[in-house]
Parts: C-alpha cells; sequence; structure tokens
C-alpha cells in the first residue's frame, strides 16, 4: 500500500510522547497508513528526528516539556500553527513509585508530578481538540490509559494508576458529551507492553513478575498497540466512540 492510498492519507495527528516505546510504533504506523504525524517530544529532540527520518520526513517534530502546568497549551499551539488537526494521541505518560512510608513533601511531588504529566497535560490537550474539532468538522482523541486504571494498582504506584482511571474517565465524557458534534473519544488500557517503562519495573521486580497473571504469557509489543491505534482513527471507525479498549493478554477481563 503506498502512503497516498493509505486508510490515513491526509490526516494529521498529534502524538504526544511520540519517542516513547509506544509512541514511535504508533507514529511509524500511522505514517505508513499515509498520515502526517505531529511527532511530540519532551528532551529527546534527536530521537524525535532519527524518527522523522525513519518515516521519510512526512511528518512534523514538536517539543513540550508536559510536566510543566503550560506545556500541553504551547504544544497545541505549535500543532495548530500549520493548520487543521484531525486526531490527538495522548499517549505521554510516566509511571513513578512512591510509598505510603514516604515523607508527606515526596509523597505529594510524587502525586502531583504523576497527574500533572498523565492526565492534567492531556485534559488541556482534550479541551482544545475538542474546541478544534468543533470548529473544522470533527476529529478523534485516542488516550492512552492503561489496564492499571481498571482494577487497581501496586501499592509503590498507586499514583499511576489513579491517573489512568481518570482518563478513562474523562474520555467517557467526552464521547457522551461531545459525539453529536463529530467528537470521537476512546481509551487504550494496554497490561505491560514491552518498553523502556517496562523494563525499568522488570529491573526493580523481575519478568516473571510482570508476566505471572498474563494468560497469553507475555507483554504486548509496542506495535500492537500503533496497529489498534491506526484502526481507530480511520474513518470507516463511526460508531467506536467512549469504549475503553482492553489490550492485556486475558490479565483483565471486564
Ligand atoms: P516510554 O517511557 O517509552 O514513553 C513515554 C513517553 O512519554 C516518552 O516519549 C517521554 O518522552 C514522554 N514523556 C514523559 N514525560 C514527559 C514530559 N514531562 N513531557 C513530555 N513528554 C514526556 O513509555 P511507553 O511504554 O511507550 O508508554 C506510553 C504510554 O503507554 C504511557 O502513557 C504509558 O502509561 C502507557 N502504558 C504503557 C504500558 C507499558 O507496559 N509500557 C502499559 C500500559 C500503559
Amino acid at each position: 500500500m503506498s502512503v497516498e492510498s493509505g486508510l490515513l492519507h491526509g490526516q494529521r495527528v498529534l502524538v504526544t510522547g511520540g519517542t516513547g516505546g509506544i509512541g514511535a510504533a504508533i507514529v511509524e504506523r500511522l505514517a505508513a497508513e499515509g498520515a502526517w504525524p505531529l511527532i511530540h517530544f519532551g528532551r529527546d529532540k534527536a530521537a524525535a528526528e532519527a524518527l522523522l527520518e525513519r518515516i521519510g520526513g512526512r511528518g512534523s517534530v514538536l517539543q513540550a516539556d508536559l510536566s510543566c502546568a503550560e506545556g500541553a497549551f504551547e504544544l497545541w499551539r505549535k500543532a495548530q500553527a500549520d493548520g487543521r488537526i484531525h486526531a490527538l494521541v495522548n499517549n505521554a505518560g510516566i509511571r513513578s513509585e512512591v510509598s505510603v512510608d514516604a515523607e508527606p513533601e515526596a509523597w505529594r511531588a510524587a502525586w502531583q508530578k504523576e497527574f500533572q504529566v498523565n492526565f492534567f497535560a492531556a485534559a488541556d490537550l482534550c479541551k482544545q481538540a475538542i474546541q478544534h474539532f468543533r470548529a473544522h468538522g470533527g476529529g478523534k482523541i485516542v488516550n492512552m490509559a492503561s489496564r492499571a486504571g481498571q482494577r487497581g494498582y501496586a501499592a509503590d504506584a498507586m499514583p499511576y494508576g489513579a491517573t489512568k482511571a481518570a482518563l478513562v474517565n474523562l474520555t467517557k465524557s467526552i464521547a457522551a458529551s461531545f459525539g453529536r458534534e463529530g467528537v470521537f473519544a476512546i481509551a487504550i488500557a494496554p497490561g505491560w507492553v514491552r518498553t523502556a517503562m517496562a523494563e525499568a519495573f522488570i529491573e526493580s521486580h523481575g519478568k516473571a513478575a510482570a508476566v505471572a497473571d498474563i494468560p497469553v504469557g507475555e507483554m504486548a509489543e509496542p506495535a500492537e498497540l500503533a496497529e489498534l491505534v491506526a484502526f481507530v482513527l480511520r474513518a470507516s471507525q463511526l460508531s467506536l466512540n467512549g469504549a475503553t479498549l482492553d489490550v492485556n493478554g486475558g490479565s483483565y477481563i471486564r
């Protein structure tokens, strides 16, 4: 399939955390299907430019620090500067560990940072996207949540699970409130996916701890998530709205 005949041809899609494990796979897949990815990066400009080169230069790179209160609004301004945006993929995220035995200052700092990056920045981008999509004939939002937001999470990473639960709820509100105006929202809830985030967990807890409760016995590959995002963004998907798509090997079945 050529880029011109791809199912996503002409769609300009902002992907946050575009240089991370899942983000880069999403960018490559969207580009292969003809989209024009707007590749957001936080710090690693070289990785963003290398990714842009891998997709033949058919995209743009945009920097923004989503741990700052203004980061998401700055990012949207940059993304919108070149014209209409058709979809937003809120993929950037962090997973920190903090114990209930931590000092109050460290405890509060961990919760605030996790919520800023994983949820507040995503909510700010959703606000901007909804306004933009309403004015330009519609658009789609994909929020990268997590199984952690559905079933509760580990004692040392409770902020992470809470941010992802909030993201799932936000997705439902958007789908229900703005669907009539052509704004679609979907959450994706992966279990472990083989990326740097998972490797960090494996390093401290071991692989057995990660895959023990996954019936298929393995973590998901980033390409699986990327394929799903591309599917959600197809123009033919007119009723897929408000759902949380589980990609967890059967480790959490609702
Ligand atoms: P990753 O660490 O490889 O990528 C995370 C991305 O977020 C990076 O590109 C990073 O630059 C960006 N980011 C983090 N903090 C930022 C900041 N302050 N400003 C700007 N960008 C920032 O992780 P990943 O595994 O690719 O995760 C992608 C998404 O998938 C995350 O939202 C994560 O929570 C979610 N997820 C991952 C897994 C997993 O097992 N890997 C499972 C469920 C959900």
